[in-house]
């Protein structure tokens, strides 16, 4: 999001979030707001949504457009209502790493018809029918064979979304018993892809996540701290702007995912909660062998 800014010439000012959703509020957002603001900027979370109807009134008020990074919650509803249906539009990734695989790609939705007539015409090279074109104009439309896997991840979308909630309830359930690590829950109120297994270190957890992370690589298990560093502290060649966001680098050092996806079954759900707790119970041992060498 702060590239896509950048590309238009525009600076990305970061906002603090908010610690139950762990992403930006309309408070949050609105402390940034001043009168050089061009638009505003939300993503969802990797687990459930953000505030998004408290930032569509944010938007609202102060006359601003809103585009939403709703990646990771495709699928997903907010207070009932589904998500693509917020701000000016949302953007989604067909990536094969993602719920609804294209192997590459993405598509944006939008309930502006202006919008959405400017962005055909933009997606075809603008060309238009007749033959003269507009500017910026971009070849993205989808090729057939990207598309054929995206629709055949549709088919397989409802049986898919199942085999997720089941290794989510095996986490659940098999986590429960391990002292430090939290399962990040999904709000089961509302629609859920049940795609991502979160999972926060408490202060009871006695490793650092760095030395969690190599302990589990090193056992080839692989869990990921999602987009850490927190994004505002990545060196970019454009300015940005960041005020206080000790929450935001508090929590990025608290979370990793744990491995999830189609290859992972209840055997190494398993094998993997028992390698969590077998770290718990060996955390003074392990500490001490590993900053030995
Ligand atoms: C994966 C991801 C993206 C990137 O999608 P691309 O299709 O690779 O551009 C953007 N935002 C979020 C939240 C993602 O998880």
């Amino acid at each position: 999001m702060a590239d896509i800014a950048a590309w238009v010439k525009l600076v990305p000012h970061y906002c603090e979030i908010d610690a139950h959703t762990l992403g930006i509020n309309a408070e949050t957002a609105a402390r940034c707001i001043n009168e050089n603001t061009a638009l505003l900027l939300a993503v969802h979370p990797i687990v459930n949504c953000c505030e998004i109807d408290g930032l569509v009134g944010l938007a609202e008020r102060n006359n601003l457009p809103l585009l939403v990074d709703a990646v990771e919650s495709v699928y997903e509803t907010y207070k009932g209502k589904k998500i693509g249906s917020f701000g000016n539009a949302e953007c989604f990734s067909m990536h094969a790493s993602k719920l609804i695989n294209g192997f590459e790609g993405g598509y944006l939705t939008t309930n502006d018809p202006d919008l959405a007539e400017k962005l055909i015409k933009m997606r075809s090279m603008g060309v238009l029918e007749d033959g003269r074109t507009i500017p910026h104009g971009i070849d993205a439309t989808m090729n057939d064979v990207h598309a054929a896997m995206a629709l055949a991840s549709l088919l397989d979308l409802p049986a898919q979304v199942e085999r997720n909630r089941m290794r989510y309830e095996a986490y659940k359930h098999m986590l429960g018993s391990v002292p430090g690590i939290n399962l990040l829950a999904f709000d089961e109120r509302e629609q859920c892809s049940y795609k991502n297994i979160v999972v926060r270190l408490s202060a009871e957890w006695p490793l650092s996540r760095a030395d969690t992370l190599s302990i589990l690589h090193s056992e080839r298990v692989i869990a990921r701290p999602y987009y850490s560093p927190a994004l505002h502290m990545k060196r970019t060649t454009y300015p940005t702007i960041a005020g206080d966001l000790s929450l935001t680098e508090s929590l990025a050092e608290q979370f990793m995912l744990l491995p999830c996806g189609y290859f992972v079954d209840d055997d190494d759900t398993a094998l993997i909660v028992s390698l969590l707790r077998f770290i718990h119970d060996h955390a003074d041992q392990i500490t001490r062998q590993l900053h030995q060498k």
